[in-house]
């Protein structure tokens, strides 16, 4: 199809790694017009954590569309919008001890970003927010000035600004506990940096690289924010919804942040979706301060909804994230000493989680060579040096077992290395 070349804007990118044109997608499948079947470890990046076209959520889709329930309603209150609040509620935050209020924004995740930078500084009247190194929180301009990226950034074509940046957990090296800085700072009226609205931040950085902070620099950086006053906002647009093993991604770590944003996977269905939660004292929005058409996408709450009660009714799915990621550790730790020679190294949490190979160049030949044996699979990180692992959290053992073999076997090729024989496989019947 010329069309793309003929008018599609330059600006497209994953459709530049897998330049095929892809008509049916299920599961953790995509096929393409041709008949080729992939397996999908990028899964929307995050927002197909319950996979592509999950029956549990297209059926009742179907049926909320076949009897004419309201598909756009601003923010009316709509049966289909309660009954989410509802589960949301019961399946999420009650079984938690978590009390929050829920705004809808727009249905993007730097959308609700936005939201939860203006509460910030509305309600405390300060400026500044401290953002961290590498960190991704949308490309809006109020998000972009919290995002490190420079590719990002370097498109904004105006001054990026009302954030401090502070180094992440690990950046000085792993000895080093950065908040011990952010405390310092905060303390010393002479460093510059006085009085910050808040902090946000992602408890694993997925564009950023899948840097994972420990949950002590999370318990740390949470009591330097109380000390100070600052709010403390965590986006788990990309780590929430499941992917690290719980549906927030902070539950270990034993944090109660005062902000939370979620979208990608919140629809479960792919259906755009955002929303923030607010800590009730915090939410101090004037009617209609912050609003947006589509803030009432309905067909998303009948299917976050279907999500949330299908996997959130009990341990059962957080434990089966957590049996598969642990199976993940195994596999890339044992990858990257296989074929690493001590500059690979596995890095995340949960099923998020990657392998750094240093080089941008290096690991893009990798994901190449992996997507001509059938895998969708990106990079992410400051250079792309990141292999990012994002399939959907649903996959069966077999097909997780086959797309890491996959990498392995492309690792293999890239890296010429002949002369470690991995185990016999059987990968998808495949064409090239
Ligand atoms: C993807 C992402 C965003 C931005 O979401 P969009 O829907 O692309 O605007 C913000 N924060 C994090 C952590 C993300 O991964």
């Amino acid at each position: 199809m010329k069309i793309f070349e003929e008018i599609e804007s330059e600006v497209m990118s994953y459709a530049r790694s897998f330049p095929r044109i892809f008509t049916r997608s299920k599961g953790e499948f995509m096929w393409d017009e041709d008949g080729n079947k992939y397996l999908d470890f990028l899964a929307g990046a995050g927002t197909l954590n319950y996979g592509h076209n999950n029956d549990l959520f297209k059926l009742p889709l179907l049926d909320y569309i076949a009897s004419d329930g309201v598909t756009h309603g601003l923010d009316l209150h709509t049966k289909a919008k309660g009954e989410f609040l509802e589960s949301l509620n019961e399946k999420i935050l009650k079984p938690r001890g978590m009390e929050y209020m829920v705004q809808f924004t727009g249905p993007t995740g730097t959308n609700a970003v936005e939201a939860a930078m203006k509460i910030a500084r509305n309600v405390t009247g300060q400026r500044n927010i401290v953002t961290f190194t590498n960190g991704f929180h949308g490309v809006s301009l109020g998000a972009l000035s919290a995002t490190g990226n420079s590719h990002h950034r370097n498109a904004a074509g105006v001054t990026l600004s009302g954030t401090h940046r502070m180094p992440y957990d690990g950046y000085l090296g792993e000895d080093i506990d950065t908040t011990v800085y952010l405390d310092k700072v905060l303390s010393d009226s002479s460093s510059g940096i006085n009085s910050p609205a808040a902090v946000i931040v992602e408890t694993v950085q997925g564009e950023g690289g899948i840097n994972a902070a420990s949950f002590e620099w999370l318990r740390n950086l949470q009591a330097v924010c109380r000390k100070h006053g600052l709010l403390f906002i965590v986006d788990d647009i990309q780590a929430g919804c499941g992917r690290t093993g719980s549906f927030f991604s902070f539950e270990e770590a034993g944090i109660q942040p005062d902000i939370i944003t979620l979208s990608k996977s919140l629809s479960g269905y792919g259906l755009p979706f955002a929303v923030v939660l607010i800590r009730p004292d915090l939410d101090q929005w004037k009617p209609g301060e912050h609003n947006g058409t589509f803030r009432g996408n309905n067909l998303a709450f009948v299917t976050a909804k279907a999500a949330l009660d299908q996997f959130w009714s009990d341990d059962k799915f957080a434990n089966d994230v957590k049996r598969k990621g642990e199976y993940m550790t195994g596999r890339l730790n044992d990858i990257v000493s296989k074929y690493g020679e001590g500059n690979f190294t596995a890095r995340g949490r949960g099923m998020f989680q990657g392998i750094n190979c240093v080089s941008g160049e290096l690991a893009d030949k990798i994901t190449s060579a992996a997507f001509k044996k059938g895998l969708i699979i990106e990079t992410s990180g400051a250079d792309d040096q990141v292999v990012k692992f994002l399939c959907p959290l649903t996959i069966s053992d077999d097909n997780l077992k086959a797309g890491i073999d996959i990498v392995e076997e492309s690792i293999r090729e890239v890296c010429a290395r002949a002369d470690v024989i991995p185990e016999e496989k059987e990968y998808f019947p495949q064409a090239g």
